[in-house]
């Protein structure tokens, strides 16, 4: 083949990106491209958090491209008509990517591929984006899973099947004329307000700062993960979900990662716990994929059916209140403040303010999603769906109805010392730790002392946390046809997390 397109998606990397690497091996002459076309992204079009990330991504993978000689073209969709011109412009006879799964990408992409096979395009597709293909995992009668464990099992035992990650191609020969394109620029993706700002102090977009993350995580701080990563004070997980959500590195590099840290007799002997929670985490990922291919509708409803009939309210100030971080609840106004100021919320208190919304506020997971997609780095169309309908009650393998994550327990089991609520709530720091994530249970003295007047300093709590807890079982117990507002007597004792 003398030139071949490589159709850049989830895939903003050089490095194990088997799409790029069989064009290489297949044409003298390989066209880096990317498609902007949100229009046709459906739901898990990026949202603006997202957009500042790509910006900088696709800025870092054409720096890239154009070192290893073929720089990065990009166009605006509709994708159709950008691949069917470039084709015309550059005679390319095949067209490369790596798959996507969400709904909208999975119907375009099988419409496409049979647009460009009449034109006589060779198109190939492969996985770049996840351990295991959605229809290779299976339960024995053939259906997708609904509960983690059972599909865990199953992939835990297809772990070492997983193909070694490939390397980045040393060189790549662009074609032989300039093709045209528009300037990253003229995208607009970044935000009009200095907004980003926050985001660059937290993260840096692009493949060679996301492999250098999981290179420095695997060195180290992966051994303490299955302990450290409940902490929301500390940087004890990766943060590597942006970087897997727009494929700068491949869960496949992440495996490999965590399982050569196991490999290493210098590691401490609990390492080896750690390194298998971790790998359980890149499953989670793999399950919400899952879900997310076999049921696409969840994108809109709820996997449970009987949520349909959930009585939501619609209360625009309190929701407004969650999203700006003045419920009056400090572990969740943490939380909601992190998210706004970095893009990045920890996932023990994306649970907590989940559970909060939509059980305490009683508003419907879609509007959490929402403003989860809007405002996060990683907002991810599989993990952001599966967490909400898990933190809901209304997903696979769901927190039941009756676990309502209480944001002052979780706080002084999972934030000890109050760093991160002082952290995030600063106007808070001077309360002692038995009050600073309970300011409205402080005596008037106590909040006299450290200078906070609630309702001007600090607001007081939105909603009641015990009446609208019972309230929240009231409702879920009318959705069930029950009549009884109170737990079943044999609840289970422990919280199972999304992602535990
Ligand atoms: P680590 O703990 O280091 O885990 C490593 C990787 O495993 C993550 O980068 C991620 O890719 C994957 N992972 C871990 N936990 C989960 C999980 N529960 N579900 C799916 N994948 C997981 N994650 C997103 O990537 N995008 C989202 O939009 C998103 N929305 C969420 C919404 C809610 C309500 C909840 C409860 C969770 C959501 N998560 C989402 C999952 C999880 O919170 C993040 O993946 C995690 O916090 C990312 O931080 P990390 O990279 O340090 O994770």
């Amino acid at each position: 083949m003398d030139t071949a397109i490589v159709w850049f998606r989830r895939d903003l990397r050089l490095t194990d990106n088997p799409a790029l690497t069989a064009a290489v091996a297949a044409a003298r002459h390989v066209l880096p491209v990317y498609i902007h076309s949100p229009e046709e992204d459906g739901a898990g079009a990026p949202g603006a958090a997202s957009r500042w990330w790509l910006h900088y991504s696709l800025a870092a993978l054409s720096a890239t491209l154009r070192d290893r000689g073929s720089p990065l073209v990009i166009h605006r969709g509709p994708a159709a008509a950008a691949l069917r011109s470039l084709v015309a412009e550059t005679g390319a006879t095949g067209v490369f990517w790596n798959r996507t799964y969400e709904p909208a990408g999975i119907a375009r992409d099988t419409d496409l591929k049979t647009a460009l096979r009449e034109l006589g395009v060779e198109v190939q597709s492969f996985n770049g984006s996840l351990l295991f293909e959605p229809w290779e995992v299976l339960t024995g009668s053939g259906g997708p899973y609904r509960v983690y464990t059972p599909f865990w099992r199953q992939c835990q035992t297809r772990l070492g099947t997983v193909a070694t990650p490939l390397a980045a191609p040393a060189r790549l020969v662009a074609p032989p004329k300039p093709v045209s394109g528009v300037p990253l620029g003229e995208l607009s993706l970044l935000p009009t307000r200095p907004w980003g700002e926050g985001l660059a102090a937290a993260f840096t977009p692009g493949e060679a700062a996301g492999q250098a993350k999981l290179v420095r995580f695997a060195a180290g701080p992966i051994d303490e993960y299955k302990t450290a990563r409940d902490l929301p004070a500390e940087t004890g997980t990766a943060r590597l979900s942006p970087h897997l959500h727009f494929g700068e590195v491949s869960p496949r590099q992440a495996l490999a990662a965590a399982l050569g840290a196991g490999q290493d007799p210098a590691r401490r002997a609990g390492g080896a716990v750690s390194h298998e929670t971790f790998i359980k985490e890149l499953v989670w990922r793999e399950f919400s994929y899952h879900v997310l291919y076999h049921y696409p509708h969840t994108v809109q409803d709820p996997l449970d059916p009987r949520f349909r009939d959930m009585p939501w309210t619609d209360d625009g100030a309190a929701l407004r209140a969650w999203q700006r971080g003045l419920t009056g609840v400090p572990l969740v106004d943490a939380g909601m403040r992190e998210l706004y100021a970095t893009g990045w919320m920890h996932n023990r208190v994306r649970m907590v303010v989940a559970s909060f919304l939509c059980k305490n506020l009683g508003q419907h997971w879609r509007s959490g999603a929402a403003w989860f997609h809007d405002t996060l780095v990683d907002a991810d169309l599989a993990a952001n769906t599966f967490g909400w309908q898990w933190s809901a009650g209304c997903g696979a393998d769901a927190a039941p109805y009756y676990r309502i994550f209480s944001p002052i327990l979780q706080a002084e089991r999972f934030d000890p010392t109050r760093t991160y609520i002082r952290r995030w709530v600063p106007e808070l720091a001077r309360l002692p730790d038995s009050l600073v994530h309970r300011p409205f249970e402080a005596p008037a003295a106590e909040l006299a002392a450290a200078g906070i007047r609630l309702g001007r300093d600090y607001p007081a709590p939105v909603v009641d946390l015990k009446a609208s807890r019972a309230a929240a079982l009231a409702g879920y117990a009318t959705m069930r046809g029950e009549p009884g507002l109170n737990p079943p007597p044999a609840a289970p004792r422990t919280v199972r997390r999304a992602g535990k």
